[in-house]
């Protein structure tokens, strides 16, 4: 949420406001302090909000320890002792303070103490608990740094939060409870019937609850619960706006007899897939209905969507319609601008290409071209729906590898073009519960056939000791012409490590074979990313160094090889949508998988499994089979959204509750108070735009 937007929201509110408030209002919050807590959150400017939202990943029951004895040497304990003095370390000495317990003398003993901290936390006379681990020292018992645990030792609970090093537990407790005592309790969103039955604390107590260690952070805690069905709510609320303000207008009907459709059909070096005519049927149908179309075509990588992606935006634009295919990234919008255009050439059509990185010049031609509707077929970015791009007629919108497609654009689409007709692709074998959750009804064509002609690809697992064989094996590819892809590991988040890692690889690469190797990766400025893309695409670049920014879609089809560095470190989805890049031509493709052994069992596994299958449908399942429902195959890997405190495996009746609620709420009129407010605390205030709309 921007810092504006927030501001805005919780000025009309002042419950509300608390709640947005920046962490510095909050008592005992200064901006260093602020700084810190907002690296543990993860957001740029947090709020109080936010910092609620943090929940702890763990509550341990401390049993204090009545008595120790030398057989709890190295075990950690915790005790309760009485402080008796302070001797303050002399010189490199360490600064001790004598306790006594129940079983005799404890000393805590500190090295490079800091002298006020150590004195306010232990004065002399007090009793309290420190958890640490015993040790033996000269015959005496000791505890070296060891925490004091007042509060929560005294309800034998220890409350752990992820907070990678940022602050300490007990700064970020006295944070937390500084935001608590902040923000007042809201009036209900939630029936007070279902709350009832459902046994739910309010949202404010069961966020104190998870804090205070009262239940535990697991998915069956009600506090859990309660937070899960909020934020599926807000969810599905937002999914209902969306689709009343989808339907409000109707959609184009457009029903064109087909004539572009014919002409590509005739031009190209090759006849569509059954699976391909198929899911065009069905498009073809949805098209021809006043109703917005909300289809997912899910086929795997090189299974040709973008050709069903072109036929549909061809209907479109045969009925006199705008239609614009949308990528996640820039490298594959220029790659699907290249093809397209490439495709409509003999029809002599344009496609335009919108994205992040052109001059202020061009930008301003295609946008003006796109408003007056000149320009029929686009190709973009997310920088399709950024607030100054109009369209003069939107009748289509794709969305490749739908899941980076998120709520917050599909609001953005909705303004753009109210009744626009959604066509999403994807590679990856989403569950049904997923697509609900973020689609809620959406129908699916399915790709199952690929196009015919398709060599057959290998994949073999092998590992690191025998780099030196798989470089000679590379060798004798480049010997006779071949090209292929050196994919470097994917460190994750630590990007600069992957970039320095690719780089390093690139170095050597090059020293062997010299300047037919070529590097990409995300660091680079994106014209020299494209350049080199572009210089392997004409087989000037022959062996790609890729960081994961080849992941999506990208195809060259003269690649033949690929080499995978620690393969164990991707997914089983990214493996395959990687290797989905080489095989799509006519010859035989292979995919090394590179691993740094030993290897750990799921990972094995995971290798195993690509080396024995290439189909994703069947990879999903076999993977769902090894790991159960609690991991579904790729939704991490794939970028679909995360949720914070829903677990769609455990909270399946609770989506289903939030699905009927919310569909309910919106069908009743406008969205009242409380359930405005559940949005705005989750970041979905982008949605109440379509009520006002309304
Ligand atoms: P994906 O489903 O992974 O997006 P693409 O649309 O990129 O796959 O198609 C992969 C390759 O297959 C492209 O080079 C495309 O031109 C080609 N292709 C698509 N449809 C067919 C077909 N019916 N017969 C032969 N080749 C096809
Ligand atoms: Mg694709």
């Amino acid at each position: 949420m921007s810092r504006g937007a927030a501001e805005q929201a919780a000025a009309g509110d002042p419950l509300l406001a608390p709640w947005l408030a920046p962490l510095d209002a909050l008592a005992g919050v200064g901006p260093a302090l602020a700084r810190r807590l907002a690296r543990v959150v993860g957001v740029e400017s947090p709020r109080v909000r936010d910092l609620l939202f943090h929940l702890p990943r763990d509550v341990r029951t401390l049993a204090p320890q009545q008595a120790f004895g030398p057989e709890d040497v190295g075990r950690e304990l915790l005790v309760e002792v009485e402080v008796r003095r302070h001797r303050p370390g002399r010189g490199r000495s360490p600064w001790r303070i004598e306790t006594v317990t129940a079983v005799g003398r404890l000393d805590l003993v500190f090295f490079r103490a800091r002298r006020p901290l150590l004195e306010r936390s232990f004065p002399p006379g007090r009793r309290c608990f420190v958890l640490g681990r015993l040790v033996r020292f000269q015959g005496r018992f000791e505890m070296h740094h060891p925490r004091p645990v007042t509060a929560e030792a005294a309800a034998g609970r220890l409350v752990v939060w992820p907070l990678s090093g940022e602050v300490g537990a007990g700064r970020f407790r006295r944070a937390v409870e500084a935001a608590l005592a902040a923000v007042p309790d809201l009036p209900e969103w939630h029936p007070p019937a279902l709350l009832a039955r459902l046994a739910l604390p309010t949202f404010r107590e069961a966020l104190a609850r998870l804090h205070r260690g009262d239940e535990p952070p697991e998915p069956d805690s009600p506090a859990r619960r309660r937070l899960a069905l909020d934020e599926l709510l807000a969810l599905q609320l937002v999914l209902a706006l969306v689709r009343t303000a989808r339907t409000r207008e109707p959609a184009p009907v457009l029903a064109p007899p087909g004539r572009l459709l014919a002409q590509l059909l005739a031009q190209l070096p090759f006849t569509p897939t059954d699976a391909q005519l198929r899911a065009l049927a069905e498009i073809r149908a949805d098209l021809a209905r006043p109703r917005p179309m909300m289809r997912l075509v899910q086929g795997d990588v090189g299974s040709g969507k973008t050709l069903v992606a072109l036929m549909a935006m061809l209907l479109a634009a045969e009925a006199g319609f705008q239609a614009v295919l949308m990528a996640p990234t820039e490298v594959l919008a220029r790659q699907h601008a290249a093809a397209l255009g490439e495709w409509l050439a003999p029809l002599g059509m344009e496609v335009g290409l919108l994205s992040g990185h052109l001059t202020a010049g061009t930008r301003r031609r295609i946008l003006e071209r796109l408003a007056r509707g000149e320009l029929r077929l686009c190709v973009g970015t997310h920088a399709l729906f950024q607030p100054d791009v109009t369209f003069h007629r939107l009748g289509l919108v794709v969305v490749d590898e739908q899941h980076r497609f998120g709520v917050a654009q599909r609001a953005a689409l909705v303004a753009k073009g109210p009744g626009a007709h959604l066509l999403l692709l994807s590679a990856t074998p989403i569950p049904r519960t997923q697509l609900l959750c973020w689609y809620g009804d959406l129908a699916i064509s399915r790709l199952h056939e690929m196009p015919p002609g398709r060599a057959p690809r290998t994949t073999r697992v092998v590992p690191l000791t025998r780099l030196g064989e798989v470089i000679e094996a590379v060798a004798r590819a480049l010997a006779r012409g071949e090209q292929g892809y050196w994919i470097c590991p994917a460190i994750a988040p630590a990007e600069a490590t992957e970039i320095a890692a690719a780089e390093a690889r690139f170095a050597a690469l090059c020293e062997r074979f010299g300047e037919v190797v070529g590097l990409v990766h995300g660091g680079q400025p994106v014209r020299e990313r494209m350049r080199v893309m572009r210089a392997f695409a004409e087989g000037v670049v022959r062996l790609l160094v890729a960081t994961t920014v080849v992941e999506v879609g990208v195809d060259v089809p003269a690649a033949r090889f690929m080499v995978i560095e620690q393969a164990e470190r991707f997914g089983l989805a990214q493996l395959h949508q990687l290797r989905g890049r080489v095989g799509r031509g006519d010859r035989p493709g292979v995919c090394l998988l590179l691993y740094t052994p030993p290897l750990a069992p799921p990972a094995r596994r995971r290798l195993a499994l690509l080396r024995g299958c290439d189909d994703g449908f069947r990879l999903a399942e076999e993977d769902l089979r090894l790991r159960g429902p609690g991991e579904i195959l790729g939704v991490r890997q794939s970028g679909m959204p995360q949720l914070r405190f829903a677990d769609l495996t455990h909270h399946r009746e609770l989506l289903a509750l939030a699905a009927r609620e919310a569909r309910a709420a919106v069908a009743a009129g406008p969205l009242d108070r409380s359930r405005r407010r559940l949005l705005e605390l989750f970041g979905h205030q982008g949605a109440l735009g379509l009520l006002r709309a309304g």
